[in-house]
């Protein structure tokens, strides 16, 4: 019966990137709402709303979490379009 032997390594290298803080996929950006990735922040803005009529967060900080996370993107916009 032959063997196969097979000869391998594995290099483990530190990823690139900014880990999102909401699903931890290295793609959080700096400048979203909390260093957030796009798709955390397009999600936050859905589901913000919701979360208040749960009762889960107060209209109060929805709607300020809302107001920071449009000020970010307010602030990118500026920095595209300068
Ligand atoms: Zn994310």
């Amino acid at each position: 019966m032959n063997k196969l032997h097979v000869d391998y390594e594995i290099e483990v290298q530190k990823a690139e990137g900014v880990k999102c803080p909401r699903c931890w996929k290295l793609r959080g950006i700096p400048t979203n709402y909390q260093g957030i990735c796009d798709e955390c922040q397009q999600t936050l803005k859905e589901i913000l709303p919701d979360l208040a009529e749960q009762g889960i967060f107060t209209q109060e900080q929805v709607a300020e979490a809302l107001e920071k996370i449009q000020q970010c993107e307010r602030n990118q916009l500026r920095q595209f379009v300068a």
